[in-house]
């Protein structure tokens, strides 16, 4: 019996999503845009799920084009422009002009002449939940005549995400985070009509993404956002979760330990981010790996290297908090229960590391 504790770097589809791709894949096989009757109810099936999902987030239909996830949909912003992007974001976001001062960058691009400048914040950090004031930023860019994208893939279940109250001009998901398949999210697109696609062939999308459509992962992803959509009872949920969790290690871990965040943000309740004095984080997961317990070291992304993220780079933590950091991120469906035995595993661990580096 695994115990899962990585939903940060993807979620169980959910039955529900399951028994839809099922009959999708049975009903709803053919090309959406051949011109049988068919045919015809396939596209209906996908215009259906453009109408959910941009209920979800408080858009246009027409301002939405699905895409294979956010990678992609973060890849096709930067076709829109020269990038400034933060020091946190993902990889497939951080090209162009990082900083940590992007006001200063804005600048210094505009001296050089720069004319379509597209300001990228990311909406809540992948590694350590940090939950950044992205309409802070979208104003910021504006009055700087510059464009707004954010990521939001770690955002949508666990804060609320709306296009018109944050103020973007692009906006990123992935559905595999919220218990859709992998392979499908989305990108919101505010002015469609300027927008230039990377991505040509048969002209799906309005010509804005071409490729034949992932039918069952649109539809899934519609139900997905139905069903996991962000609400304070889940959000409560969440919150006795991760402090289920701070409480049992505060009570019962045997080294000091560091919960990483960025002071003066607010954070997400499904990520905690663990740093313990003196003990390798790779290891301590190895080991809860070997007793069932699913967990990961920073972001997925990097957890196959030993180098440390450029996100818990920029915390700056004291030398004996950096021998890597243990994300444990919590889906809807995990109990507090399960969050003791999760404790109790990583204090046993943690006691055989210390054992071993005596
Ligand atoms: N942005 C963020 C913040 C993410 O956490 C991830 C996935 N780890 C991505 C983008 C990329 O998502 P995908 O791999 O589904 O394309």
């Amino acid at each position: 019996m695994i115990s899962y504790f990585d939903c940060a770097a993807t979620t169980k589809p959910t039955e529900q999503v399951i028994k839809d791709i099922e009959n999708g894949m049975r009903d709803y096989w053919y090309n959406p845009s051949s011109t049988s009757e068919e045919s015809r109810k396939v596209k209906l099936q996908i215009e259906h799920a453009r109408r959910q999902v941009a209920d979800y987030i408080n858009c246009k239909p027409e301002e939405i084009i699905f895409t294979s996830g956010a990678t992609e949909s973060n890849n096709l912003v930067m076709g829109q422009g020269v990038i400034i992007s933060s020091e946190y974001e993902h990889p497939s976001m951080r090209i162009g002009f990082t900083s940590g001062n992007m006001q200063l960058e804005i600048n210094k691009l505009k001296r050089a002449g720069a004319s379509k400048i597209i300001v990228s914040h990311q909406f809540v950090n992948n590694e350590i939940g940090t939950i950044f004031n992205v309409k802070k930023y979208a104003e910021m860019a504006h009055e700087n005549g510059c464009l707004f994208h954010t990521d939001a893939t770690q955002a949508f279940s666990h804060v609320p995400v709306d296009v018109k109250d944050i103020d973007c001009d692009f906006l990123s998901l992935s559905g595999h985070k919220f218990h859709a398949p992998k392979g499908v999210g989305l990108l919101y697109i505010k002015h469609p009509e300027i927008f230039k696609s990377s991505i040509i062939g048969g002209g799906q999308e309005e010509g804005l993404r071409s490729g034949t459509e992932n039918v069952f992962g649109i539809v899934a992803m519609g139900k997905a956002m139905e069903l996991y959509n962000y609400s304070p009872s889940k959000a409560q949920h969440y919150h006795d979760l991760k402090y289920a969790f701070i409480r049992e290690l505060a009570k019962r871990c045997p080294v000091e330990f560091h919960i990483n965040q960025i002071a003066g943000n607010s954070h997400v309740d499904n990520i905690a981010n663990v740093s313990f004095k003196n003990i390798n984080g790779e290891s301590l997961a190895i080991l809860l790996d070997y007793n069932g317990f699913c967990v990961s070291t920073g972001s997925a992304c990097h957890s196959a290297s030993l180098e440390e993220s450029a996100t818990i780079k920029a915390l700056n933590l004291p030398e004996e908090y950096r021998l890597g950091s243990i994300r444990v991120s919590f889906s809807e469906e995990n109990t507090v229960e399960e969050v003791e035995q999760l404790v109790d595993a990583m204090v046993k661990n943690i006691i055989t590391l210390m054992t071993i580096n005596k």
